[in-house]
């Protein structure tokens, strides 16, 4: 089957973990920029790990046949620190020229704190200007519920941010109705210890719908699985859904929303 890999942090990972993708399916990474592995110390910091996943990324994921995007921020996790966070949003709009850059992520919540809110704030307003799509990251367990209203409150203060130019990631089974419900685009992320399993999203599909929607693998530095997307469609073929449905939430859905800017192709 193939398919999208919409949501993976692929400079933790290893060419066998690319070499792992191909074989099952994938055709195209989409990597937000988020954290490193550490906090960096200065915006040089942020720079040379734009440049890595604007230059570096996509040659290694050629080398296994896959098209590679990206998306740029500074991530919630580092964004208490408001001047370096400013600091590093001035590079930015150099970075959104490159040609494997979809837009602005993925930005959001970590702490549901005051800085990381005005933070959040200027990087819609960076994509408001730019005329950005933008992916959003909501924060973990019982920040969640909060956080996501509160991004979602940050993001309809901007009239000209079109909801179907936004993709709420990590939704769970008590955020994805009001995110929906909001016009937004909803992502699943499938982790074996934490944020939701496989059977638990295709639950949220069967109740849900398959519109606006995609699942991922995240697989960043923790304990998460670069094949966690194909393994989820292979349960959902093995529950009766049809290969026309697999291909929509695990194809076409990512596809239709990422062409939203011109530079993806397949
Ligand atoms: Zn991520």
């Amino acid at each position: 089957m193939k398919y999208i890999e919409p949501h993976a942090h692929m400079v933790s990972r290893t060419t066998a973990d690319y070499e792992a993708m191909a074989l099952a399916g994938c055709k195209v990474i989409s990597e937000p920029a988020f954290w490193a592995g550490y906090d960096r110390s200065s915006e040089q910091g942020f720079h040379d790990y734009f440049s890595l996943l604007t230059g570096f990324e996509p040659q290694r994921a050629a080398k296994f046949g896959i098209k590679h995007f990206t998306w740029m921020c500074i991530n919630p996790k580092e964004a208490e620190d408001v001047g370096l966070a400013n600091a590093v949003i001035d590079l930015i709009p150099e970075f959104l020229k490159r040609d494997n850059v979809l837009g602005i992520g993925e930005i959001g919540l970590n702490k549901n704190s005051r800085n990381e809110l005005e933070v959040l704030e200027r990087h819609i307003d960076l994509a408001d200007q730019h005329d950005q799509l933008i992916l959003v990251h909501t924060p973990h367990l019982e920040d969640k519920l909060k956080g996501t209203r509160l991004i979602i409150d940050a993001l309809k203060n901007f009239s000209n941010i079109t909801t179907d130019r936004v993709i709420i990631d990590h939704v769970e089974e008590h955020t994805v109705g009001m995110v929906k419900d909001a016009g937004f685009w909803a992502g699943m992320t499938l982790y074996p210890e934490s944020k939701l399993t496989a059977r638990r999203a295709i639950d949220i599909l069967e109740k849900f719908g398959t519109d606006k929607i995609w699942m991922n693998s995240a697989c960043d530095w923790g304990v998460s699985e670069p094949l966690a997307t194909p393994k989820a469609a292979r349960m959902m073929a093995q529950r009766g859904h049809s290969e026309e449905m697999l291909d929509k939430v695990f194809y076409q859905n990512p596809k239709e929303f990422m062409s939203q800017n011109s530079k993806f192709t397949i």
